[in-house]
């Protein structure tokens, strides 16, 4: 089945942590035999091969680059420029894998409908869509920048990641989102750009959808009933995004996905974690809407884990193929899968640009 993949970080794994990934994971992994910098090293699960063999057609792929401030402990770059320039170096790979067929990037209605048909014909190689995402505004620089970027592509921004941040505080961050906040927030409802709620603390959250009055998604969180923590959706967060026809991403990070996970400690195997505990997600999602409407797939599975940290029934990303089967044995139909597996975020793509 096609699967839309709301949330991957795939130029910050190429520019990052060095990896090439036209290859296959297996080929990925072998090169990172021995290095110890990262904690996801010869883990890796994700590889525009592995994606096309799981029949991952499209995604919306990121730029991410923090501005961290003096007082902010989080690793980053120390002023908004570096960050900027990071997030074009993203770009330019992004643009290089178009150069050679392994990409194409998504911007509007027209070339969404011509990829979503590609994606039908049988062909050998076909190129991964991509719909380009800002993960944390912190280079934006001003908002002529956020218009600079439209012009790149550029059709999701999340105002926040981890900590405090230029436009609004992001996942165990506090405080809102200030004046700042809200003329960004203009300029992306002025630009149709849609706003990925993802990793804002709760106060931002609240006062970004107090203001914001266009397309909101939620490219990859899942819910704070079932793990407690400020980074996950708390069920009146869930209600408000239901009522904003907004579609939410599950990701599969462990910690998100198991209570009493503990970072480095905690195994997939050790707690049982396993792609079930995906679908519970989507089911507390499903209930809480009364539909299959409102929430997809936004794996995150190359965002700063590998198999160490992700469901042990998991060990590359083609591995999503197997989760309509155990939809269906939840007692979902045909058209539900369909529903969470591509069409929920398809829907929203086609509403937003037409
Ligand atoms: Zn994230």
């Amino acid at each position: 089945m096609f699967v839309f993949d709301a949330h991957l970080d795939l130029a910050m794994n190429a520019m990052e942590w060095n990896r090439e990934l036209t290859w296959p994971v297996t080929a990925i992994r072998t090169s990172e035999i021995g290095m110890t910098d990262k904690p996801d090293r010869n883990k890796n699960t994700v590889s525009l091969q592995d994606m096309r063999r799981g029949n991952i057609g499209l995604c919306v792929a990121t730029q991410i680059a923090r501005f961290s401030k003096k007082t902010n402990p989080l690793p980053g770059w120390k002023s908004p420029q570096q960050a900027w320039a990071q997030t074009q170096g993203q770009l330019a790979w992004y643009k290089s894998m178009e150069d050679i067929g392994e990409m194409v990037q998504i911007r509007n209605l027209e070339q969404l409908k011509a990829h979503l048909q590609l994606w039908e014909t049988p062909k050998e190689k076909k190129p991964i869509g991509y719909i380009l995402s800002l993960e944390g505004a912190d280079s934006i620089i001003s908002t002529h920048y956020l218009e600079k970027s439209y012009e790149q592509g550029l059709r999701a921004i999340g105002p926040a990641h981890y900590g405090p941040g230029t436009y609004a505080q992001g996942t165990n961050g506090e405080g809102g989102i200030g004046i700042k906040g809200k003329t960004l927030l203009k300029e992306i409802e002025r630009l149709n750009l849609i706003l990925d709620v993802t990793h804002l603390n709760d106060q931002s959250f609240w006062e970004t959808l107090k203001i914001f009055n266009g397309p909101v998604w939620a490219s990859h969180n899942n819910c704070r009933a079932l793990v407690d923590h400020n980074r996950q959706f708390s069920d009146l967060q869930i209600k408000e995004l239901i009522k904003r026809q907004a579609v939410i991403g599950m990701a599969l990070d462990a910690w998100m996905l198991a209570p009493n996970w503990i970072r480095g400690i905690s195994t997939p195997k050790g707690l049982g974690v396993t792609l079930h505990n995906m679908i519970d997600n989507m089911d507390h999602i499903c209930q809480l809407a009364g539909n299959t409407n409102h929430v997809g797939i936004g794996t995150d599975l190359d965002g700063g884990f590998g198999t160490e940290q992700c469901p042990s029934d998991l060990n590359t990303i083609s591995d999503i193929q197997k989760v309509p089967n155990m939809l269906q044995k939840r007692g979902y139909s045909p058209n539900d899968i369909e529903n969470i597996m591509h069409k929920n975020f398809l829907g929203f793509l086609e509403r937003t640009w037409k």
